[in-house]
Protein backbone atom coordinates (compact mmCIF):
# COMPACT_ATOMS: atom_id res chain seq x y z
CA UNK A 1 0.00 0.00 0.00
CA UNK A 2 1.52 3.70 -0.92
CA UNK A 3 2.23 5.43 1.84
CA UNK A 4 0.80 8.68 0.81
CA UNK A 5 -2.81 6.87 1.32
CA UNK A 6 -2.94 6.45 4.94
CA UNK A 7 -4.45 8.22 7.75
CA UNK A 8 -2.61 10.20 10.35
CA UNK A 9 -2.72 11.91 13.65
CA UNK A 10 -0.20 13.94 15.53
CA UNK A 11 3.57 11.99 16.36
CA UNK A 12 3.21 13.63 20.03
CA UNK A 13 1.44 15.74 22.20
CA UNK A 14 0.93 19.23 20.84
CA UNK A 15 -0.20 21.66 24.05
CA UNK A 16 -1.76 25.82 23.51
CA UNK A 17 -2.65 27.36 26.78
CA UNK A 18 -4.59 30.93 25.93
CA UNK A 19 -7.95 32.18 26.24
CA UNK A 20 -11.66 32.00 24.81
CA UNK A 21 -12.21 34.80 22.11
CA UNK A 22 -15.94 34.63 23.43
CA UNK A 23 -15.88 33.73 26.93
CA UNK A 24 -12.47 35.17 27.90
CA UNK A 25 -11.84 32.22 29.83
CA UNK A 26 -8.16 30.77 30.34
CA UNK A 27 -7.92 27.07 28.94
CA UNK A 28 -5.71 24.48 28.48
CA UNK A 29 -5.97 22.51 25.15
CA UNK A 30 -3.77 18.97 23.78
CA UNK A 31 -3.54 17.71 20.66
CA UNK A 32 -3.37 14.20 21.33
CA UNK A 33 -2.53 11.03 19.35
CA UNK A 34 -5.22 8.75 18.26
CA UNK A 35 -5.54 5.60 16.45
CA UNK A 36 -7.36 5.26 12.63
CA UNK A 37 -11.03 6.14 12.22
CA UNK A 38 -11.49 7.79 15.32
CA UNK A 39 -11.58 10.93 13.96
CA UNK A 40 -11.10 14.40 15.85
CA UNK A 41 -13.23 14.14 19.01
CA UNK A 42 -12.68 16.87 21.28
CA UNK A 43 -12.90 15.84 25.42
CA UNK A 44 -13.80 18.46 28.04
CA UNK A 45 -11.58 17.15 31.05
CA UNK A 46 -12.90 19.56 33.37
CA UNK A 47 -15.88 17.89 33.25
CA UNK A 48 -16.23 14.88 35.69
CA UNK A 49 -20.15 13.61 35.41
CA UNK A 50 -21.09 12.06 32.50
CA UNK A 51 -20.10 12.46 28.75
CA UNK A 52 -17.45 14.82 28.11
CA UNK A 53 -16.25 13.84 24.66
CA UNK A 54 -17.90 15.36 21.64
CA UNK A 55 -16.99 14.46 17.84
CA UNK A 56 -16.32 16.89 15.91
CA UNK A 57 -19.45 16.59 13.26
CA UNK A 58 -21.52 18.58 11.49
CA UNK A 59 -24.61 17.49 13.59
CA UNK A 60 -23.21 18.07 16.51
CA UNK A 61 -23.13 21.62 16.08
CA UNK A 62 -25.43 23.91 17.60
CA UNK A 63 -26.50 26.83 15.88
CA UNK A 64 -23.96 29.93 17.47
CA UNK A 65 -23.57 32.78 14.01
CA UNK A 66 -19.95 34.00 15.68
CA UNK A 67 -18.06 30.44 16.21
CA UNK A 68 -19.02 26.97 15.63
CA UNK A 69 -20.22 25.14 18.74
CA UNK A 70 -20.54 21.53 18.88
CA UNK A 71 -22.54 19.71 21.45
CA UNK A 72 -23.00 16.29 22.71
CA UNK A 73 -25.87 14.39 24.20
CA UNK A 74 -25.54 15.03 27.58
CA UNK A 75 -25.32 18.84 26.63
CA UNK A 76 -21.55 19.04 27.19
CA UNK A 77 -19.79 21.54 24.43
CA UNK A 78 -16.71 23.38 23.11
CA UNK A 79 -17.05 26.49 20.87
CA UNK A 80 -14.67 28.39 18.51
CA UNK A 81 -13.47 24.83 17.38
CA UNK A 82 -13.04 26.21 13.61
CA UNK A 83 -9.04 27.58 13.50
CA UNK A 84 -8.38 24.12 15.28
CA UNK A 85 -10.28 22.53 12.94
CA UNK A 86 -9.17 24.24 9.87
CA UNK A 87 -5.86 24.06 11.45
CA UNK A 88 -5.77 20.17 11.31
CA UNK A 89 -7.54 19.60 8.12
CA UNK A 90 -4.95 22.06 6.60
CA UNK A 91 -2.12 19.67 8.19
CA UNK A 92 -3.42 16.36 6.88
CA UNK A 93 -4.27 15.04 10.27
CA UNK A 94 -7.40 12.67 10.31
CA UNK A 95 -7.45 11.46 13.76
CA UNK A 96 -6.84 13.04 17.06
CA UNK A 97 -8.13 13.59 20.24
CA UNK A 98 -8.17 17.35 21.32
CA UNK A 99 -9.03 17.23 25.59
CA UNK A 100 -9.22 20.86 27.02
CA UNK A 101 -10.09 22.51 30.18
CA UNK A 102 -12.78 24.64 29.71
CA UNK A 103 -15.99 25.66 27.32
CA UNK A 104 -13.81 27.78 24.25
CA UNK A 105 -10.65 26.52 22.65
CA UNK A 106 -8.18 29.35 22.49
CA UNK A 107 -7.94 31.84 20.34
CA UNK A 108 -4.23 32.38 20.63
CA UNK A 109 -3.21 35.38 17.37
CA UNK A 110 -7.10 35.03 15.75
CA UNK A 111 -5.52 33.20 12.83
CA UNK A 112 -4.35 29.21 12.81
CA UNK A 113 -1.33 29.75 12.00
CA UNK A 114 -0.10 28.71 16.17
CA UNK A 115 -1.83 25.67 15.53
CA UNK A 116 -0.11 24.77 12.41
CA UNK A 117 3.46 25.56 13.31
CA UNK A 118 3.31 23.25 16.87
CA UNK A 119 1.28 20.29 14.58
CA UNK A 120 4.18 20.48 11.55
CA UNK A 121 6.68 20.72 14.14
CA UNK A 122 5.46 18.05 16.32
CA UNK A 123 5.07 15.99 13.16
CA UNK A 124 2.13 14.02 11.38
CA UNK A 125 2.39 10.23 11.68
CA UNK A 126 0.90 7.99 9.17
CA UNK A 127 -1.15 5.09 10.17
CA UNK A 128 -2.13 1.97 9.04
CA UNK A 129 -5.57 2.43 7.37
CA UNK A 130 -6.41 4.17 4.26
CA UNK A 131 -7.53 7.66 3.99
CA UNK A 132 -11.35 7.52 2.78
CA UNK A 133 -12.63 11.37 1.43
CA UNK A 134 -15.92 12.20 0.67
CA UNK A 135 -16.66 12.80 -3.11
CA UNK A 136 -19.47 15.51 -3.63
CA UNK A 137 -21.57 14.41 -6.88
CA UNK A 138 -24.23 16.44 -6.82
CA UNK A 139 -24.53 20.19 -5.85
CA UNK A 140 -26.11 21.74 -3.09
CA UNK A 141 -27.01 24.92 -2.35
CA UNK A 142 -28.48 26.94 1.06
CA UNK A 143 -29.67 30.47 1.35
CA UNK A 144 -29.75 32.48 4.03
CA UNK A 145 -30.78 36.48 3.93
CA UNK A 146 -27.37 37.59 4.79
CA UNK A 147 -25.64 35.44 1.74
CA UNK A 148 -25.47 31.78 0.02
CA UNK A 149 -22.92 28.75 -0.12
CA UNK A 150 -22.85 26.30 -2.85
CA UNK A 151 -20.64 23.24 -2.52
CA UNK A 152 -20.68 20.81 -5.88
CA UNK A 153 -18.07 18.43 -7.28
CA UNK A 154 -14.78 18.90 -8.16
CA UNK A 155 -11.49 17.32 -8.43
CA UNK A 156 -9.75 18.38 -5.05
CA UNK A 157 -10.91 20.85 -2.83
CA UNK A 158 -11.30 24.07 -4.34
CA UNK A 159 -13.10 27.27 -2.82
CA UNK A 160 -14.32 30.48 -4.16
CA UNK A 161 -15.57 33.14 -1.69
CA UNK A 162 -16.77 36.90 -1.23
CA UNK A 163 -17.40 39.65 0.99
CA UNK A 164 -18.81 42.71 1.11
CA UNK A 165 -19.01 44.85 4.12
CA UNK A 166 -19.62 48.71 4.17
CA UNK A 167 -16.61 49.25 6.15
CA UNK A 168 -14.12 50.54 3.62
CA UNK A 169 -11.03 49.24 5.54
CA UNK A 170 -12.32 45.98 4.07
CA UNK A 171 -15.04 46.69 1.25
CA UNK A 172 -15.88 43.87 -1.39
CA UNK A 173 -13.05 40.77 -1.47
CA UNK A 174 -13.02 37.58 -3.62
CA UNK A 175 -10.36 34.76 -3.67
CA UNK A 176 -10.05 31.52 -5.04
CA UNK A 177 -7.88 28.72 -4.26
CA UNK A 178 -7.19 25.19 -5.05
CA UNK A 179 -6.43 24.07 -1.33
CA UNK A 180 -3.84 20.90 -2.57
CA UNK A 181 -0.77 21.03 -1.81
CA UNK A 182 -0.29 23.04 1.17
CA UNK A 183 -2.64 26.10 -0.07
CA UNK A 184 -3.85 26.51 3.74
CA UNK A 185 -0.68 26.81 5.09
CA UNK A 186 0.87 29.24 2.73
CA UNK A 187 -2.11 31.52 1.78
CA UNK A 188 -4.46 30.97 4.48
CA UNK A 189 -3.43 30.04 7.77
CA UNK A 190 -1.85 33.45 9.14
CA UNK A 191 -4.93 35.09 8.22
CA UNK A 192 -6.72 36.48 11.30
CA UNK A 193 -10.61 36.53 13.15
CA UNK A 194 -11.75 40.39 12.18
CA UNK A 195 -14.63 42.44 13.68
CA UNK A 196 -16.05 45.74 12.82
CA UNK A 197 -15.64 48.54 15.78
CA UNK A 198 -19.23 48.56 16.02
CA UNK A 199 -19.98 45.70 16.31
CA UNK A 200 -17.73 44.80 19.82
CA UNK A 201 -20.46 46.60 21.74
CA UNK A 202 -22.86 44.87 20.56
CA UNK A 203 -21.25 41.65 21.54
CA UNK A 204 -20.45 42.51 24.35
CA UNK A 205 -23.56 43.41 25.67
CA UNK A 206 -24.43 39.94 25.13
CA UNK A 207 -21.91 38.37 26.36
CA UNK A 208 -19.83 37.35 23.27
CA UNK A 209 -16.04 38.55 22.48
CA UNK A 210 -15.14 39.11 26.14
CA UNK A 211 -12.06 37.48 25.93
CA UNK A 212 -11.36 40.06 21.89
CA UNK A 213 -8.40 42.33 21.85
CA UNK A 214 -6.57 44.06 19.06
CA UNK A 215 -4.00 41.49 19.42
CA UNK A 216 -6.23 38.21 18.60
CA UNK A 217 -8.69 40.25 16.15
CA UNK A 218 -8.37 42.77 13.48
CA UNK A 219 -10.92 45.57 14.33
CA UNK A 220 -11.55 47.80 11.69
CA UNK A 221 -13.36 51.16 11.98
CA UNK A 222 -15.07 52.24 8.34
CA UNK A 223 -11.73 52.64 5.99
CA UNK A 224 -9.45 52.44 9.21
CA UNK A 225 -7.85 49.37 10.58
CA UNK A 226 -7.90 49.97 14.19
CA UNK A 227 -5.28 46.99 15.05
CA UNK A 228 -1.41 47.44 15.59
CA UNK A 229 0.50 46.22 13.01
CA UNK A 230 -2.31 46.73 10.40
CA UNK A 231 -3.21 43.89 8.07
CA UNK A 232 -1.12 40.86 7.45
CA UNK A 233 -2.46 40.76 4.17
CA UNK A 234 -4.61 43.52 2.07
CA UNK A 235 -7.26 41.07 1.84
CA UNK A 236 -6.94 39.19 5.02
CA UNK A 237 -10.52 39.14 5.58
CA UNK A 238 -11.47 37.07 2.75
CA UNK A 239 -8.81 35.17 3.76
CA UNK A 240 -9.80 34.40 7.15
CA UNK A 241 -12.91 33.57 5.25
CA UNK A 242 -12.03 30.99 3.64
CA UNK A 243 -10.32 29.66 6.57
CA UNK A 244 -12.94 29.62 8.50
CA UNK A 245 -14.96 27.56 5.84
CA UNK A 246 -12.70 25.04 5.67
CA UNK A 247 -12.69 24.22 9.61
CA UNK A 248 -16.40 24.22 9.27
CA UNK A 249 -16.02 21.78 6.17
CA UNK A 250 -13.97 19.47 8.46
CA UNK A 251 -16.63 18.85 10.37
CA UNK A 252 -17.99 16.27 8.02
CA UNK A 253 -15.94 13.96 9.34
CA UNK A 254 -13.34 13.04 6.48
CA UNK A 255 -11.58 15.08 3.63
CA UNK A 256 -13.92 16.51 1.04
CA UNK A 257 -13.18 16.36 -2.76
CA UNK A 258 -15.88 19.24 -3.97
CA UNK A 259 -15.81 22.94 -5.56
CA UNK A 260 -16.75 25.57 -2.31
CA UNK A 261 -18.54 28.77 -3.07
CA UNK A 262 -19.80 30.76 -0.16
CA UNK A 263 -21.32 34.68 -0.85
CA UNK A 264 -21.48 36.66 2.35
CA UNK A 265 -21.26 32.94 4.02
CA UNK A 266 -20.37 32.45 7.48
CA UNK A 267 -20.47 29.21 9.82
CA UNK A 268 -24.19 29.05 9.75
CA UNK A 269 -24.23 28.89 6.28
CA UNK A 270 -21.72 25.93 5.89
CA UNK A 271 -23.15 23.90 8.45
CA UNK A 272 -26.54 24.22 6.61
CA UNK A 273 -24.43 23.53 3.83
CA UNK A 274 -23.19 19.78 5.11
CA UNK A 275 -26.84 18.87 6.57
CA UNK A 276 -27.93 19.61 3.22
CA UNK A 277 -25.31 17.46 1.34
CA UNK A 278 -25.37 14.32 3.67
CA UNK A 279 -29.56 14.74 3.40
CA UNK A 280 -29.21 14.77 -0.18
CA UNK A 281 -29.30 11.18 -1.66
CA UNK A 282 -26.86 10.21 -4.07
CA UNK A 283 -25.03 13.31 -3.48
CA UNK A 284 -21.83 11.80 -2.59
CA UNK A 285 -20.29 8.71 -2.07
CA UNK A 286 -17.76 7.95 0.13
CA UNK A 287 -14.24 6.29 -1.57
CA UNK A 288 -10.94 5.08 -0.45
CA UNK A 289 -7.76 7.43 -1.27
CA UNK A 290 -5.05 6.54 -4.09
CA UNK A 291 -2.06 8.40 -4.36
CA UNK A 292 -3.55 10.73 -7.12
CA UNK A 293 -6.59 11.45 -5.17
CA UNK A 294 -4.19 11.84 -1.93
CA UNK A 295 -2.21 14.65 -3.49
CA UNK A 296 -5.16 16.94 -4.29
CA UNK A 297 -5.63 17.21 -0.50
CA UNK A 298 -5.00 19.87 1.50
CA UNK A 299 -2.57 18.48 4.04
CA UNK A 300 -0.44 16.49 1.29
CA UNK A 301 3.35 17.45 1.57
CA UNK A 302 3.18 20.81 3.74
CA UNK A 303 5.72 22.11 5.76
CA UNK A 304 6.36 24.74 8.67
CA UNK A 305 8.63 26.37 6.15
CA UNK A 306 5.66 27.61 4.23
CA UNK A 307 4.00 29.52 7.12
CA UNK A 308 3.91 33.45 5.73
CA UNK A 309 6.64 35.13 7.86
CA UNK A 310 3.80 37.54 8.84
CA UNK A 311 2.77 35.32 11.36
ZN1 LIG B 1 -12.58 32.48 12.33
Amino acid sequence: MCEGVLQTTVQSIVRFSGIGLHTGVPVNMAICPAPADHGIVFERTDIRLGNARIAALFDRVEQSPLCTKIVNHSGVSVSTIEHIMAALAGCGVHNALVRIDGPEAPILDGSAAPFVRRILSAGVKQLRSPIRVIEVLSTVEVHTAQGWARLGPGAGLTMDFHIDFADRAIGRQSKSLDLANGAFVRELCDSRTFCRASDVKAMRAVGKALGGTMENAVVVDGDKVLSPGGLRHSDEAVRHKMLDALGDLALAGAPLLGHYEGHKAGHTLTNMLLRELFATPDGYRVRECDTMLAARLPGAGVGAHEIPAVA
